[in-house]
């Protein structure tokens, strides 16, 4: 994805008053491991970042429950609570927290222009992305209308609603491994649906669920329908080999594990992104294409995806912006060239 010179589409600021707008030095976008290391090095080279929280503070680790790989918790942590002290630690040194989420950017000059919740002007010198990737759905009508009625993306947080109960989690991958079996300690039978016949996760996951009795492997299998009301009461589902389609109504849970997407879509036209979405940064570093604005964490990472990675590259982005603003310095506002600019795109 690249920008071709383009601007996307400008009109939601349209009729929005940047004259009072206030000018911050470094915005932080999104609350992960990756914003809040960002925040605490920002905070503490005295640059007073601003971060913004996003639709889901504290990003995917606020939807797990022991987290036992990251480095100095030996006896692990639970995720919501790694995400406080993160978010504690950063504040300590002067980050200023918002809710809100940054729904639109302007990066055509600097200091840049975003918008706050589709309406609140914001100034930006230099801005950090560590917006994360959200997990994907099968875009089902019925499992859209279910999610939180026994449709879940995350075991580790629904899971224990469904006590001998029996539940089908989609996807082949290690998540999906993993997933089903966590739910094991739970359910009273998992039975994991799989649109091949061949696993992509890795063999020693593999091996745990193949050796767990409570999971069953359903091969070549699609989700074509959820059923059910007001709750989950089966999935229909086709053999894609033999086109048979048949009902699973003994299920009442549905566990989607068939990947992540990025939350990048506020800075499509702007960032170069690959096929998936993902921002892409220069080697070694987290520049994007925009100068003054970096990328870290899960959206610019469809490879590692681990917290200690992700607050890796919020440091790394932190570092990054504080040199660069040494270099380029600040730029005031309102910016006066907007109206000029605005006729222009
Ligand atoms: P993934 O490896 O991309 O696997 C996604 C799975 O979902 C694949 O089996 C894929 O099928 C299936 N899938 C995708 N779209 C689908 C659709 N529309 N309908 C039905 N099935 C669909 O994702 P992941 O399992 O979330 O893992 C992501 C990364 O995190 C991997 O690198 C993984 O190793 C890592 N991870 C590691 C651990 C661990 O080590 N503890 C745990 C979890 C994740 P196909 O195979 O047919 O493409």
């Amino acid at each position: 994805m690249h920008t071709n010179g383009q601007h996307p589409d400008l009109s939601a600021f349209e009729g929005v008053d940047f004259s009072d707008a206030e000018n911050r030095d470094v915005v932080i976008i999104g609350t992960g491991p990756a914003g809040w290391t960002a925040a605490l090095y920002t905070a503490r080279a005295d640059l007073e970042p601003v971060i913004y929280m996003g639709p889901e503070p504290g990003g995917q680790l606020t939807t797990t429950t022991d987290v036992e790989n990251y480095p100095g918790f030996p006896e692990g942590i639970l995720g919501p609570e790694m995400m406080d002290r993160f978010q504690d630690q950063a504040e300590r040194f002067g980050t200023e927290s918002r809710y809100g989420t940054v729904t639109h950017v302007d990066f055509r000059e600097r200091p840049y222009r975003l918008l706050i919740d589709e309406e609140t002007p914001l100034y930006a010198q230099t801005v950090i992305v560590s917006t994360g990737a959200s997990a994907k759905y099968l875009g089902l009508e019925n499992e859209q209308r279910l999610i939180g009625k026994g449709v879940t993306a995350c075991a580790t947080c629904d899971g224990s609603f469904f006590r001998g109960e029996t539940v089908a989690v989609v996807g082949g991958g290690d998540s999906a491994m993993e997933e089903a079996t966590f739910l094991t300690k739970f359910a009273e039978k998992v039975y994991v649906l799989h649109r091949r016949d061949e696993l992509r996760a890795s063999k020693i996951m593999q091996e745990r669920a193949f050796e767990n009795d409570k999971i069953e492997f359903v091969w070549n299998t699609e989700v074509i329908d959820v059923l059910g009301d007001q709750q989950v009461e089966g999935l229909e589902v086709i053999n894609n080999e033999t086109a048979e389609t048949y009902t699973m109504d003994e299920v009442t849970g549905f566990f989607l594990a068939i990947g992540h997407t990025p939350n990048t879509g506020p800075f499509e036209g702007w960032l170069d992104m690959d096929e998936k979405g993902y921002i892409q940064t220069q080697p070694e570093s987290t520049y994007t294409n925009i100068p003054g604005v970096f990328a870290s964490g899960d959206a610019q990472d469809d490879e590692y995806r681990q917290a200690v990675t992700a607050a890796g590259t919020g440091c790394m982005a932190a570092i990054d912006a504080e040199r660069w603003l040494a270099e380029h310095g600040t730029v005031e506002a309102p910016r006066s060239e907007v109206d000029e600019l605005a006729v222009e795109a």
